[in-house]
């Protein structure tokens, strides 16, 4: 395929360091990286319009207890729903790392509040909608406004197609076209979901559902049902499935094959190394040749960036779960400043590396901070694909950034003139990573870096708005 030809952009000003200049900024997604993008931008002086397709902000925090037609996601045309959140949800962060840098996720007390170091879900949301008021945002939020499509136009500037629904029972449909300066891409990568694939489930008879619809445990009641993963919602969920189910067996590649099969302490929990292959009389082996009959399967397998709205003439791609070229996982070479995406890193503290991307984008786009040239930016990316490519490391982990979030927070904070992670946060991160290895049941309720809490909290009273 020819490589895409460079669209014809505004260059921006030689201006001095201090010098800003104000811009029209659509921001797609009202959850935390489209509420704190919002926030920075604004600060810098840009005009801004938040587009949100749901009726409220939050984002993933906003637990939906619909599930999709499609209960494995695979069917395009099935009707979305956005929150990939279960009832139980509880964070797998505690609230001192979780919050943004300047403002913290303290505890408010009140009815109806949580005030657990690991607050449930909807004590999160209750956190995003403060900081929404206490920075001004919701006014910018045009709400139920789905954008369906940005494409460039002539100068260089993004025309953005949104479709607003007013949600009543004539469910009234109207397109909107604008133009704008900037578009920064916010639209959270939990809801398209990712499934396994293993010889034998196409003619596997039993249920299988992704985690993105899993709400409550009791559809399992007295199953036998198998999950696939090792992540933090493979943990949570079947633990809140043992409860009520017969038996969960739990596969995961991270249990070599020549592992036996382990009861977890005399409960109704198994641990496999990945499916070998399924069977049609419902039968599932795994990797070790160990068995079961198996009602139902859920795929906590993981998720898909997805930009169904973004026309950029092959300049962006998603290949095998890499978005790119991307500068910093941020700008496009070839369009920055003027696209931009917040929020793709994964294993990583999400809201304050949204922060810290945030004000970098805001800075580069009024001018005050300089991006090195288009061909210099480019041949960083080439050189970080040829890094990972070189140590074994899968495409679709380059948004992983579990071995260096907190250097890459640092360089966007230099480049901002914001100060570094500080300590407490890069040692609470690491004891809370030690403590849910020990204690996967209990490191919600159990620690030992209490030591850590208080520095936290000592550095909030000095925190300012
Ligand atoms: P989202 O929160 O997904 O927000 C994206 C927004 O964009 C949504 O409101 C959506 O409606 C909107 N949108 C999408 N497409 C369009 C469109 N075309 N037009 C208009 N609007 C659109 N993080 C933690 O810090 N701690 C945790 O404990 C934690 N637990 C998690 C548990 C689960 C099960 C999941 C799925 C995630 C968890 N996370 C956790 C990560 C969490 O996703 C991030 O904290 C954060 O909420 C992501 O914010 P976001 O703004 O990038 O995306």
């Amino acid at each position: 395929m020819a490589p895409p030809t460079p669209p014809r952009l505004p260059t921006l000003p030689l201006t001095t360091p201090t010098k800003k200049t104000s811009r029209n900024i659509a921001v797609i997604g009202a959850g935390a990286a489209g509420l704190v993008a919002a926030r920075e931008l604004r600060r810098e002086g840009h005009k801004v319009v938040i587009f949100e397709r749901d009726f409220m902000l939050g984002g993933t925090w906003v637990f939906d207890p619909r599930v999709e037609r499609d209960q494995l996601g695979l069917d395009p045309s099935r009707s979305v729903v956005h929150s990939s959140l279960y009832y139980s949800l509880r964070t797998n962060l505690p609230r001192e790392v979780m919050g943004f840098r300047d403002y913290p996720f303290v505890v408010v007390k009140g009815p109806g509040r949580d005030a657990r170091r690991f607050p449930g879900h909807r004590e999160v949301l209750r956190y995003l909608c403060g900081f929404a008021e206490e920075f001004r945002a919701v006014g910018l939020i045009r709400f139920r406004t789905e954008v369906v499509r940005v494409g460039l136009v002539e100068g260089g500037k993004w025309e953005v197609k949104s479709r607003r629904r007013d949600g009543g029972d004539e469910d009234v449909v109207v397109d909107v076209n604008e133009v704008y300066d900037g578009v920064v891409v916010c639209n959270g990568h939990y809801t398209e979901p990712r499934a396994a694939e293993f010889p034998g489930i196409d003619m596997w008879p039993g249920v299988q559902i992704h985690s993105h619809n899993y709400r409550i445990p009791e559809p399992f009641r007295d199953q036998v049902v198998v999950v696939i993963g090792s992540s933090a919602s493979a943990i949570d969920i079947s633990r809140d499935i043992a409860g009520v189910a017969k038996e969960v067996h739990v596969a995961s590649r991270s249990i070599t094959k020549e592992t036996a099969s382990e009861q977890l302490d005399n409960k109704n929990i198994w641990l496999h190394p990945m499916i070998e292959r399924a069977l049609d009389d419902g039968t599932v082996i795994f990797g070790n040749e160990s068995s079961a009959d198996v009602d139902a399967i859920l795929h906590c397998t993981g998720y898909k960036y997805h930009f169904p709205f973004l026309e950029t003439s092959n300049i962006v791609n998603v290949d095998d779960n890499c978005v790119g070229p991307l500068y910093q996982h941020i700008f496009p070479p070839l369009l920055a400043p003027w696209l931009s995406f917040v929020g793709l890193p994964w294993k990583v503290i999400p809201f304050p590396l949204f922060e810290l991307q945030s004000k970098w984008v805001a800075g580069v786009l009024s001018g005050r901070i300089q991006l090195p040239s288009q061909e210099e930016m480019m041949a960083k990316v080439e050189e970080f694909y040829l890094k990972l490519e070189a140590a074994g490391v899968p495409k679709r982990y380059t948004h992983n950034m579990s071995d260096y979030q907190f250097d890459y927070n640092d360089w966007l904070a230099g480049e901002c003139e914001f100060p570094a992670s500080e300590e407490w946060r890069k040692q609470m991160y690491t004891a809370t990573g030690k403590n849910r290895i020990a204690r996967p049941e209990t490191y919600r309720d159990e620690w030992e870096d209490q030591h850590l809490v208080l520095q936290a909290q000592e550095d909030f009273l000095h925190c300012s708005l």
